[in-house]
Parts: C-alpha cells; structure tokens; sequence
C-alpha cells in the first residue's frame, strides 16, 4: 500500500505537497542500486565528474527563483534568504566540481632499491546522508557534491518537513547527466530510514546534520559494520562583545548571525556575553535594530522572520523564554508571538532578554528560535569560561579591535568555527564543523573531501 506525508507551509499550515513514503523494498532496493552503481561512477574520470557536477550547478542556477520559492513554501525562510541558499548550495557544487581535479596521491621513498611506494586515494563507497529542514538545499549539497567529486555514489533521506527542495535538485542532477543511481533520495520516518541505512552493508559512510541525540545513535548504529561517519551536529554559540568593540558592527553582524532563518541554523548567535561596560548601549543599539525585523510570511518582500518550522520547536523556544522569566530575566523586546496550533502555524517574535543568568535554560541549551539572552561580563577570562561552559563546540563569535584581545579569545575558545568581527563566516572554501558534541569531522573547503576517500598504500618490490 503506498502511503504519503503531507508537506505543510509553516507560515499558515496549508499544504503544499503530498509526499510518498518510501518502502522498505524500495529503500533496499535503492541502496542496492546505488552499490551497484558505484562500480561503474568510480571509474568515471574526475575531468568528467567535475563537468557533470558542474552542469548539476548550472541546471540549479537556471531553476534557481523556482527553487527558492518552493524553500520557502516548505520551510518557511524568507524569500530572500532561499535565493540566498541557492547561491550558497550551488557554491559547494562548484567547488567540489574543481576540487574533484585534485585528488592528488603521493610517493614516498622506499627503504630498499628495489621498492617503490605509491599512495592513492579511492572513493569509499556508497554515502547515506540525512539532512534537516533548516537549510534544504545546502545540507545537501555540501554532502552530496563532495561524495559525487570524489567518486561515490549518494543516496539522502531529506527531512520530512522540507523533502520538496531537495527532491527538485535531485532530479535537475539526473537531468544535468549524473547517472539516476549514483545520486538518489528516498522518504519516510528518520528513524526507520536512518536503521536502514546504519544496517545496511552497502552503505560505507554516513553523513548527518541534525541533532546531537540523533547523531548519537547514529554513531552507535554505525559501529557494527565500522561505518565512517561525518556528524554536523547541535551548536550553542556565543557572541562575546568586548568593551573596544566597534558596537554599531557588531549589533549588525549580530542580528546578521542571530536571527537568519528566524534563529534556526546550528551556528546562530545563543548567547550574548556583552562587557558590562557597554552593556546598556549595546542593548539599546540592539534593540532599536530588532524593531525593525518584520515578522511574516517568507513569500512577502518585506519579511525578515519567518514562521517556526512546527509545533515541536516552538514549544522549545517558548519553554525557554518561560524558564528565562520565572528565574528573573527581563524582556527589553518581544516575547510576542502568534500561533494557531489548529491551522499550524508558529511566528515567535524577535526577543532580547537582559538580567539573564547561567542557571536558566536559555544559557544551557540550543534555542533554534529568535530569542538573544545579554549576559555581562567583567574580565575576559569571566566571558571565556561562559563561553566554554557547554558541551556543544560548533560556532564562536567574538568583537575586538583590540588584537591582544582577539588573539587570546581566539585561542582559547574551544570551538570550531570561530568569527573574529564576522557574525557570519561560514562558505564552500572553509571547513565547517565543531569540536566537543557538536559533531566530527568537517565539511567544505580542502577538507570537506577527505572524508569520502580512503587512503591506499601500495608497495611493489623485487624491482
Ligand atoms: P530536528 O529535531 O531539528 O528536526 P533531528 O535531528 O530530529 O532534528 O532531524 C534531522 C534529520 O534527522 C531529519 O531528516 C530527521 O528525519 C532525521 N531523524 C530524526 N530522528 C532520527 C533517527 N532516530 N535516526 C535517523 N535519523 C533521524
């Protein structure tokens, strides 16, 4: 019996697609096929697969007001910020497309006269990715390009929430001439797919964005047939303002990296460590800019914040403001918001609460939610140590135009990716990817490659 899910446009909760979830046959099916053609894209030659990807590129670039319009139907972001991650998506394509020319091995000088020694690097195998709703279109493709470039087949489970996106791009790659089973998608429930895909011998890789808890068990389930895995998993960033910082640029990088997507990326801005010197005019500077987010649907050209993905997130940010407020914090703006759980629908409005405090939710967990708690600090070492105190390392933000300071912050902030006056650093040519529970290994960048190739050693003697 085929059965579907219903995918429903955040902003008023109508419909946008119905989707048909895939078998269990079907999903076996479709990670025999993507073994299977494995053998023959392997030997593609990598002038070729860069071609191939880079018409991919094209194909997406000529859909792309089309795309983004259906990104904003199933997720919600503004319309801008969709036309945006089609740029962005697009931007991993090209660049893995180049770097697919440069899968370079090495040799190493043998120890006897009569030996040589050559190492090379081979695709893995089959990639089995499964990706959030946040960003449809580039979680994908910085996975999919890198495992495409280097030689591997590709299969991805989207999220439920946002499967349209991906499915268009998908089937533009088929058109751009990669072959139909070295680049495939199937539908259902992330658990059952994601069991699927962990006990499956076909699968060498698994590669997920998505929540720490998820990626746990995705690890675990990998371990049985010591699959590799990349993990881009939660985040909870700081943002420190030091008492030199340029605070006009830093209100605006901070509303740059705060409220994207409504606040819903892993690498938005979580808490606010502001020098207490400063701390009432950088509130104040940040609040005047907050007045101006207009909140609505993506589809309007004057939307700045969108709808909350569903019902689950905004009853996570809501819990968080309520924890906030019970334990003294106070709002300086926001804590609005307008939902109907009938019609499915959840706009929260863009917060700043002050007099906020290390015991309170907001400081411990991911918000994935327009809320900046402002926390002051005294001595660096003070904001630091705010900083460090979780067990997410992803993003890092810091504002100084002081270089000792930078300098140290820089080297003591135990994250990933950090932001020295930019609230927004992430791009195709760096390694993105955290430290600590946020995940491992990295993508994008000279190293977003690595994790698609296994590295063989070949010795040959009696020479
Ligand atoms: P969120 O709570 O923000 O949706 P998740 O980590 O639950 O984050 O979801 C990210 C992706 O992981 C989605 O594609 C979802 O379907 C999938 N997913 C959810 N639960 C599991 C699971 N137990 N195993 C594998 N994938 C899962």
């Amino acid at each position: 019996m085929t059965t579907f899910f219903k995918v429903k446009n955040p902003a008023n909760g109508s419909l946008v697609q119905e989707v048909q979830i895939n078998t269990e046959e079907e999903i076996k099916q479709a990670l025999k096929n993507g073994h299977e053609s494995f053998k023959s894209w392997s030997k593609v030659n990598a002038h070729e697969r860069a071609r191939l990807l880079k018409s991919w590129s094209q194909k997406i670039q000529e859909n792309k007001e089309e795309i983004a319009v259906l990104m904003t139907k199933e997720n919600g972001k503004p319309l801008h910020e969709s036309l945006g991650e089609v740029d962005y998506a697009t931007s991993y394509i090209d660049w893995y497309a180049e770097e697919a020319r440069r899968i370079y091995g090495r040799t190493i000088p043998a120890s006897s006269e009569t030996k040589r020694i050559i190492v090379s690097r081979q695709p893995i195998g089959l990639v089995a990715a499964i990706t959030p709703w946040n960003f449809p279109a580039a979680m994908m493709t910085r996975k999919a390009a890198p495992a495409l470039a280097a030689g591997c087949t590709f299969i991805v489970k989207p999220a439920e929430e946002t499967p349209l996106t991906t499915m268009k791009l998908i089937e533009l790659a088929h058109e751009a001439g990669i072959p139909k089973d070295a680049i495939q998608y199937v539908n259902g429930d992330g658990k059952e797919v994601g069991e699927l895909f962990t006990g499956s011998d076909y699968v060498r890789k698994i590669t997920f964005t998505g929540s720490t808890p998820v990626g746990k068990s995705l690890i675990k389930n990998s371990a049985d047939t010591v699959k590799h895995v990349t993990m881009e998993l939660g985040g909870h960033a700081p943002l420190i303002v030091c008492e030199d910082a340029d605070l006009d640029f830093a209100v605006q990088q901070t509303i740059a990296s705060k409220f994207r997507n409504a606040g819903q990326t892993c690498v938005c801005a979580n808490r606010l460590i502001v020098h207490e010197s400063i701390l009432d005019t950088f509130s104040a500077k940040l609040v005047e800019e907050v007045r101006k987010l207009k909140v609505g649907n993506g589809l309007d050209k004057e939307t700045k914040i969108g709808p909350i993905i569903n019902e689950k997130g905004f009853n996570k940010i809501m819990l968080q403001i309520d924890d906030a407020m019970v334990k003294g914090a106070e709002v300086l703006i926001g804590n609005q918001y307008d939902a109907d759980k009938d019609q499915g629908y959840f706009f929260v409005y863009p917060t700043v609460l002050k007099n906020v405090t290390p015991s309170m939710k907001i400081m411990q967990e991911e918000t994935f939610g327009p809320v900046a708690p402002v926390v002051s600090f005294k001595e660096l070492d003070e904001a630091v140590e705010i900083a460090n105190s979780t067990p997410y390392g992803l993003a890092a933000y810091f504002f100084t135009n002081d270089y000792r300071t930078g300098t140290y912050l820089s080297e003591h902030l135990d994250f990933g990716i950090v932001g020295w006056n930019d609230g927004a650093p992430s791009g195709a040519h760096v390694p993105f990817g955290g430290m600590k529970e946020s995940g491992l290994g990295r993508e994008g960048g000279l190293e977003g490659i690595e994790p698609y190739l296994e590295t063989k050693y070949l010795s040959i003697g009696n020479l």
